[in-house]
């Protein structure tokens, strides 16, 4: 049931020259179920060159023409949610309703990659002298190089793959090798939708071979990265050190700031949904939670009561509402996390442990008294624990807010909107969602600050980053 995946090169579905396979394993049974390819430096010579190719009949094709493409891919997408999510559940182990949610999703942000590529509009300048014609003209960036992760295997892929194909560019993407069928499967609906050969490519194979070669390449024009801070920030280094553009899409160690006048079922509701989702795999979930004193124990209560209730099992399971971590790696590492706060005097309210010894389970966990000199309370966790802290006063939490080098999500609960003004101001960081969970819409900004990152894959900027604009001053013969 679950596909082995080749790459994609050239407009063909291809093994590695050199045959060469890694394994693929669900991560609710830690079993293999399949295998993907792997490219190496000839597989990345083809690549590379298609890609150079495919570039120069794409930016040829007109907007409108790429508009009408990208809504034929969009509704194949929308057509296949239902197997992609199949796949996507089985090698990644979030729950059937998020692999599929996250599959219309994708679609979503094509149709508004779409649109957007009809209104890359230039400008023209007012000309000092009678005669002369100054325009600003939008023209792609080039053949971009795109490196996404596993935790959204469609979601992260469409972002950069719809705005490179809408630009008028073509993309070499290195896609996740856990979890490759997903992303296999949007490339696929591209396919199907009649993109030309070499517009877009789909490889895997070690990580770092594959940035290390792709980035410094002459064909390369563009970079656009989504994973943690540590790598972006070598990725962006060398990019720089070749003079490429870059989006970075990095960590997060998203602040939850509830104070003491907010709707706390609300607040306990949309927070702990979102904190779970995924089993906390999200460079925008909810991590360090400040509660203001005066309802701190009535939120941990209702918190630990829904953390408590969540079923987690097997994402195909219909009843699943978490499912397991995504490779045995953050297994390790959210034991690790828990194991050094306990240590450093937080107290576990709920959860705090591996559950069985099959597939890569962990407990909702919540934790209390959380020391700064934690490492939980410093880098990013990336999996279901909550860190609930108290505060004071409204500095306190802007404070501890605003500690970390991250800045991609923040969220503030209160029922106060001279309150909620000045917390929207005050948090460093590149999104505020207030009073609700109301990021990553196709149409609205998603990028970080800080360390957490460069650039947008969302709304009315995101096409910039792949477009050059271009200076033409022209005088009647
Ligand atoms: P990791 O840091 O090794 O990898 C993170 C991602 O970067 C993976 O997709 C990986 O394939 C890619 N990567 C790693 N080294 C690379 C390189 N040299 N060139 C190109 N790509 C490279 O660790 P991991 O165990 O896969 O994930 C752990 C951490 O990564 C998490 O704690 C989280 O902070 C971060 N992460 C963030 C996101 C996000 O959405 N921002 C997604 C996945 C992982």
């Amino acid at each position: 049931m679950y596909p082995n995946v080749n790459l994609f090169i050239d407009g063909a579905w291809r093994p590695a020259i050199s045959g060469k396979m890694l394994p693929v394993l669900n991560p609710a049974t830690g079993e293999e179920i399949g295998a993907v390819g792997h490219a190496e430096k000839a597989d990345l010579d083809l690549a590379l060159a298609a890609a150079q190719r495919g570039f120069e009949t794409w930016r040829k094709v007109s907007a409108h023409e790429r508009y009408r493409l990208m809504r034929r891919a969009a509704d194949i997408l929308r057509s296949r949610a239902g197997d992609i999510a199949t796949v996507m559940t089985m090698e990644q182990g979030k729950p059937l309703a998020e692999s599929k949610g996250e599959t219309l999703a994708g679609a979503d942000v094509i149709d508004w990659f779409a649109e957007e590529a009809r209104r890359a509009y230039g400008r023209t300048v007012p000309a000092r002298v009678e005669g002369v014609y100054q325009l600003e003209i939008k023209e792609p960036v080039g053949p971009v190089a795109a490196f996404t992760p596993w935790n959204f295997p469609i979601n992260q892929a469409v972002r950069k793959i719809s705005c490179a194909v809408a630009a008028g560019c073509s993309i070499i993407i290195k896609g996740p090798e856990e979890t490759p069928a997903a992303c296999a499967g949007l490339v696929g609906a591209f396919v199907e939708a009649g993109i030309p050969a070499g517009v877009i490519n789909l490889v895997f194979g070690v990580p770092a071979e594959i940035s290390s070669y792709l980035i410094p390449h002459p064909v390369i024009r563009k970079i656009s990265f989504t994973g943690s801070t540590a790598v972006g920030k070598q990725l962006a280094a060398l990019a720089g050190a070749h003079m490429k553009r870059v989006t970075m899409e990095l960590g997060g160690h998203a602040p939850a700031i509830v104070f003491a006048d907010a709707d706390i079922d609300a607040a306990t509701k949309i927070l702990s949904a979102n904190k779970y989702r995924n089993a906390g795999q999200v460079c925008v979930s909810p991590t360090r939670f400040l509660v203001q004193q005066p309802v701190y124990g009535e939120f941990v209560d209702k918190f630990v009561t829904a953390a408590k209730a969540i079923k987690v099992g097997d994402g195909l399971d219909k009843d699943t509402r978490m499912g397991p971590l995504a490779h045995s790696r953050r297994l390790d590492a959210i034991e690790g996390f828990v194991a050094d706060a306990v240590a450093k005097g937080a107290k576990v309210e709920t959860g705090g442990r591996r559950i069985g010894n099959k597939g890569y389970f962990f407990e909702p966990t919540v934790l209390t008294n959380v020391s700064r000199e934690a490492r939980i309370m410093n880098e990013e966790p990336f999996g279901p624990v909550a860190i609930v802290n108290s505060f004071d006063t409204f500095e306190e939490a802007v404070g501890e807010a605003n500690r970390l080098p991250y800045g991609l999500a923040a969220y503030a609960y209160t029922r106060s909107t001279k309150t909620a003004e000045a917390i929207g101001h005050a948090i460093e960081s590149g999104m505020v969602s207030i009073n609700h969970h109301g990021l990553a819409l196709p149409e609205v900004r998603f990028g970080g600050v800080k360390d957490s990152g460069f650039g947008s894959e969302g709304g009315a900027d995101a096409l910039d980053a792949y477009l050059n604009t271009k200076f033409i001053t022209q005088m009647n013969a």
